[in-house]
């Protein structure tokens, strides 16, 4: 009791926002206000102009200092989200426990959300380790900026002034390539585990160095990890591996003591026993997709991610007789049913995953009508860069991706001359494979049931 006081005591002193925060000049940070969104610029007017305050601030205001484009663009203002969903008619109130105003002006989507009160573990309400269950209280501007979790993301930027309001010295640890915890690091990631996995998450993503105060614990706490619900880990994961530096994030992931036994994503990637090389490679190439706005699917890095457990199921049916197809589709059943519950996989997802999977074995057969078929099929290229990965990973024979792409670019004739000159398949016959096949459920069932 009396060690909580006394914690109580120091950590508000230790934190205590400076009270007066530093106003950083467009001259020495150097972000004009052309280079925030059209949306988020008028979003802070409008409300400046209603008597509010409002900032762009967080990620964008820190990517922008970086030079990395921002992903996308929040503000935090004075208003209440009935104030804010009042003046825009284009936006709507969303979240129940903490409201906040997604305003949408052009394509652009921006969230918009009422200054914040930090509470801390000693005064919310929390779980029995401590984690913050709830977290929904106005506060001050002050406030706000103490609750966040990295200095660099406690940064308030005024399109109208070109100013940043910087309350815990963030400009100087961008200029640093510092990520700092603002308060103590034990206490914020007791909180919230999930700030142990943004810190190695924004650290690789933006080439900052985690100060050794906050990188310390982690090894420790990696466990607290345990307690975060599937799904919110599930989501960050996502971030993570889709931040475009997946391979950096899992490196440095590997490096905190953070892989291992805590989430069974990380897991399976990078406990891999089998083809390791294709889900790096996999990895790698998601992240050069990313970095060059190319779309990515979750469903095809899962494919990839759980493809030599799938392999490895396949053949050992295979082996003990079951026939090529059938077999695939209950080795696909089976790795994905045990790997549901930890996962938390969307539905959708998996119909993806079992479709890119289901195409396989589909590429073997290069006679009569079914390649013209095949790449008729919506998830052909999916499937054939799927393929392609297999091949680049050494699982099979460059010449099978090769053969495939130059068939789907072909014209009539050459394409019957790259029928003919194909070598046969290794697969059984069709019709005995027809006997035993069954539909995947989800959205892939009509083209992975036809087995012709
Ligand atoms: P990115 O969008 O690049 O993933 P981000 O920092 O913008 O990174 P968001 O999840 O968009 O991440 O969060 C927006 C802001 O909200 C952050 O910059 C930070 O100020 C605050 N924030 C987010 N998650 C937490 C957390 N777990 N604890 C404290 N503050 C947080
Ligand atoms: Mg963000």
């Amino acid at each position: 009791m009396i060690r909580k006081l006394l914690r109580k005591v120091f950590r508000r002193a230790a934190d205590a926002p400076a009270a007066e925060p530093a106003l950083i000049p467009v001259a020495r940070h150097g972000i004009r206000r052309g280079q925030v969104s059209p949306a988020a610029r008028k979003v802070c007017k409008v409300l400046q102009e209603s008597g509010h305050k409002a900032y762009v601030v967080g990620g964008a205001v820190r990517d922008l200092l970086i030079g990395h484009p921002p992903k996308d663009y929040d503000v935090a203002t004075s208003a209440t989200p009935e104030e804010v969903r009042a003046l825009f008619r284009r936006s709507r109130i969303i979240g129940r426990r903490f409201k906040i105003v997604h305003v949408m002006s052009g394509p652009e989507t921006i969230e918009v959300s009422t200054f914040r009160a930090s509470q801390d573990a000693d005064s919310a309400e929390t779980d029995e380790h401590g984690r913050v269950l709830r977290d929904n209280v106005f506060g001050t501007m002050a406030e706000d900026a103490t609750r966040r979790d990295f200095t660099v993301n406690a940064l308030y930027y005024d399109p109208e002034t070109e100013t940043i309001v910087d309350y815990h010295h963030g400009v100087a640890d961008v200029q640093q390539k510092t990520l700092r915890m603002i308060g103590d690091p034990r206490t914020r990631y007791r909180e919230d585990p999930v700030r142990m996995l943004r810190a190695v998450r924004l650290g690789a993503k933006l080439g900052l160095v985690i100060d050794p105060a906050a990188r310390k614990p982690i090894r420790e706490m990696a466990l607290l990890l345990e307690n975060v619900p599937a799904a919110r880990l599930f989501d960050e994961m996502l971030k993570l591996l889709f931040s475009g530096y997946a391979v950096g994030c899992l490196k440095q992931l590997r490096e905190e003591g953070l892989h291992h036994g805590l989430l069974p994503l990380l897991d399976v990637i990078l406990e891999q026993p089998l083809g390791e090389r294709f889900v790096w490679l996999s990895l790698e190439n998601t992240d050069e997709r990313v970095r060059a706005d190319k779309p990515v699917s979750p469903g095809f890095l899962f494919a990839t991610l759980l493809w030599h457990e799938v392999l490895a199921n396949w053949e050992a049916r295979k082996a003990e007789g079951e026939h090529t197809q059938p077999a695939l589709f209950s080795a696909m059943d089976e790795v994905l049913d045990a790997q549901a519950g930890k996962l938390a996989i969307t539905r959708r997802i998996v119909g993806d995953i079992k479709d890119i999977w289901a195409l396989q074995p589909r590429f073997d057969r290069r006679s009569g009508k079914t390649p013209y078929r095949l790449i008729e099929q919506p998830r052909f290229r999916a499937g054939w860069d799927f393929l392609r990965l297999r091949a680049l990973s050494g699982e099979i024979p460059m010449e099978l991706p090769d053969w495939w792409d130059r068939f789907a670019h072909a014209g009539p004739d050459e394409r019957e001359a790259l029928l003919n000159a194909a070598p046969a398949g290794s697969e059984a016959p069709a019709k005995k494979r027809r006997r035993r096949r069954r539909k995947p459920a989800g959205a892939g069932a009509a083209e992975t049931a036809d087995a012709s």
